[in-house]
């Protein structure tokens, strides 16, 4: 995705404690917030939710599969204070 304040192809999806929100990788520009367990129940397709640290670094695979499957797990991780990046599952980065 396409962040709006420096264009760089480098906004990603993440979720953090109970919010779900988007996070430019390199300018830090960071998207409304919304409801993780309100979007989770509307979300549609294949996801891999992995842990990452500052660097955005993937430090863990939390999960993989259809995304109101795996939902609740992400849950769990976001709240226990870690970020946790949404990926489709065919992406590197
Ligand atoms: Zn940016």
């Amino acid at each position: 995705m396409q962040c709006p304040s420096c264009s760089e192809a480098t906004l990603a999806a993440f979720v953090s404690f109970g919010s779900y929100f988007t996070r430019c990788t390199s300018c830090g520009f960071e998207g409304p917030a919304t409801s993780w367990r309100a979007l989770s129940s509307k979300l549609q397709g294949r996801l891999r939710a992995v842990v990452v640290d500052d660097s955005y670094e993937h430090t863990q695979v939390i999960a993989e599969g259809e995304a109101s499957e795996i939902a609740e797990a992400i849950s769990d991780i976001a709240y226990q204070g870690k970020l946790v990046r949404l990926l489709s599952p065919n992406a590197d980065a």
